[in-house]
């Protein structure tokens, strides 16, 4: 197959072998997902042959990241020994710099947001080190994640969006977002990076973007970083500014979307575990795609999900990773020049590229723990060693030291146990959070979202580089009153759905399987102490939860549709509060001892069995 090297040692490298079909799939309404997070991908001693496509197409190769949140060096995973680095700018650099060098006329490349905040690793200033990373290593356009506003004013600043604008003026690769606008006047602010009808141009084809972030924007990051403005409808908003673009010329339209691109599950029934099902219909991208006319955008990159996706919907290729500088997707194109349109029949999707230096031989991947006896081999992309760039190590090298350090650094408080992520009804993380910020903040019950957990603790001295990178967000801790009444709603809201996604404390709830699926049936109070009582109607509780929950995020918004006017008092951030409670007392920090969540009648598997915790929306 010397037309497509890439597309072949791409399958390879995730795949071992040719992707199945994907026809039944889409017939029943779902799409099949390309790379999964578990695909076994041999990238090590493959050398594909340097044969493009030069017949009668132009080929281009679109890289696609998302959600890096400035996590600009390689990590290892935590929960397993020997594990071996993943991820970083050297790395991808190096695998860039490969396609680039095998594919000189190719290579694009568009980041679909949350790019430069680094929640997990809590060692930069503001982004602006991984904006400059960005710039160097030759990004070509970027969206506006709904995080990039998390740094607010910026250190010193006052203005609000301080920091992104100061991000925004020091990159040099455009960097906006379509649907963005000013409250005041309804405009465009000025401010926005690459405003103008942005194209690219490889071998006379040209490609324009259109960056696009999600409208719930506002529910993740703090009210106050988007003072000043509001995120619009993104069809509308795509819709002008994709026809703009084709009207100026634009051969290929690509989306650049911060924005959720559905969900996807292991599709056990088919035996196929590197096949993964996908609901995609009802996601932000796939809502978008049925409202704009067929034929006006050819590529989507999407970020904001942080799970592993790569389907086509309506024709349209769609690619994201789980972030953090982990992995990178590629869409292949092919531009007939005489006939003036995309090949769509050519194109292909390879979805979740791992970025790694060493590879474990028998598997070709560094992610798990090796064979018994097994050693680590140098990966090679294309022929190459992913050795580091000297230009680019020196621009890294002041804040390698510190970063590295600093994941080091014990922060004085013990962990006593393993605490899980958990995917059933308690999760051992989430409880232990949620009874802290109760105990911390002395609210009558505290309520926690799963998505902001993303890494299990193990047992022994919290490490700073851990705490962050199982807590990224540092979400302020918002006071909220509730009625009795109201508070079991706020229940009912948060575990009458057939998912666990939040944990709490100061309550028991009685859920039961019957007559169609979980629902909540009884709420009662429990103190510290295990005493219960009934919520009473005419009281008022206090419930403490991040300020992303209290302004209605996480699917609480039909509650706190009043959340400008609910009695609410903000705390600081959850791991501030919580780190300053940890370090008062001289226990370590254990999973709850009472159960929190009781089932009423005998509960069948089949009630029990949960849908795995998405990575989701944060
Ligand atoms: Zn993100």
């Amino acid at each position: 197959m010397p037309e497509r090297p890439l597309l072949e040692f791409f399958r390879r490298l995730l795949f071992g072998r040719p992707r199945a079909s994907q026809g039944l799939l889409r017939s029943l309404g779902l799409v099949a997902l390309a790379g999964a997070s578990c695909v076994k991908a041999p990238l090590g001693d493959m050398v594909p042959k340097r044969e493009v496509a030069k017949a009668e197409a132009v080929h281009l190769l679109l890289v696609a990241t998302n959600d890096w949140h400035g996590q600009l060096f390689a990590t290892k995973d935590f929960g397993v020994q020997e594990a071996l680095p993943q991820g970083g700018a050297l790395t991808f650099f190096a695998q860039l710099s490969a396609l680039r060098e095998a594919f000189p006329e190719s290579v694009l490349w568009a980041d679909a947001g949350d790019s430069v905040y680094e929640g997990w690793a809590a060692h930069q200033v503001d982004g602006q080190l991984a904006t400059d990373i960005f710039s160097w290593m030759g990004l070509d356009f970027a969206t506006v994640g709904k995080h990039d506003f998390d740094y607010g004013a910026g250190r010193e600043g006052k203005e609000a969006q301080g920091a992104l604008k100061a991000n925004m003026s020091r990159a040099k690769f455009p960097w906006s977002s379509a649907n963005i606008y000013s409250t005041e006047d309804g405009r465009r602010p000025a401010w926005l990076k690459g405003d103008t009808l942005h194209m690219v141009e490889r071998q006379g084809v040209h490609i324009g973007f259109v960056g696009l972030t999600t409208p719930t924007a506002p529910l993740y990051s703090s009210a106050a970083n988007l003072e000043g403005l509001y995120v619009g409808n993104m069809a509308l908003a795509a819709r002008e500014k994709a026809l703009a673009l084709r009207e100026k010329g634009a051969d290929v339209v690509v989306l650049v979307a911060h924005a959720g691109a559905g969900e996807c599950t292991p599709m056990e029934e088919a035996g196929e575990a590197e096949l993964t099902q996908c609901e995609v219909q009802h996601s932000e991208i796939g809502q978008l795609l049925e409202a704009l006319p067929e034929g006006l955008v050819d590529a989507v990159v999407a970020g904001h999900g942080h799970s592993p996706l790569g389907y086509f919907f309506k024709g349209v290729p769609v690619v994201q990773t789980q972030g953090l500088g982990k992995r990178f997707s590629v869409i292949e194109l092919y531009w007939h020049p005489t006939q003036k349109r995309l090949l769509h029949e050519k194109t292909r999707i390879e979805a979740g590229v791992p970025i790694c230096e060493k590879v474990w031989p028998s598997r070709k991947h560094c992610e798990g723990p090796p064979l018994p006896g097994e050693e680590a081999v140098a990966a090679t992309f294309f022929g190459k060693k992913l050795g580091g760039d000297a230009r680019l190590m020196a621009l890294l090298a002041p804040e390698a030291g510190r970063f590295y350090e600093r994941e080091q650094t014990r922060l004085g408080v013990e962990v006593g146990e393993r605490l899980s992520l958990g995917e059933e009804e308690e999760s051992a993380l989430g409880g232990m959070w949620a009874e802290s910020l109760l105990l911390a903040t002395q609210a009558d019950v505290a309520l926690v979202h799963r998505g902001a957990f993303r890494e299990e603790l193990e047992a022994g001295a919290l490490l700073l580089g851990r705490f962050f990178r199982s807590m990224p967000y540092n979400h302020r801790v918002a006071l909220v009153r509730f009625s009795g009444e109201e508070l079991r709603r706020l229940m009912q809201l948060a575990f009458g759905q057939t998912r666990f996604r939040f944990d709490v404390a100061g309550v028991e709830l009685q859920l039961s399987c019957f007559p169609s699926g979980r629902r909540l049936v009884h709420t009662q109070r429990v103190s510290a102490e295990g005493h219960k009582h009934a919520v009473q109607d005419g009281a008022f509780y206090w419930v403490a939860m991040p300020e992303f929950l209290a302004q209605g995020g996480a699917g609480l918004e039909g509650m706190l549709v009043d959340a400008p006017l609910r009695p609410t008092k903000l705390k600081e951030g959850m791991r501030t509060e919580a780190l300053r409670f940890w370090r008062q007392r001289p226990q370590a920090l254990f999973s709850p001892l009472r159960p929190r969540i009781l089932w009423e009648n005998a509960v069948d598997s089949s009630c029990r069995r949960h849908t795995p915790h998405p990575k989701e929306q944060l």
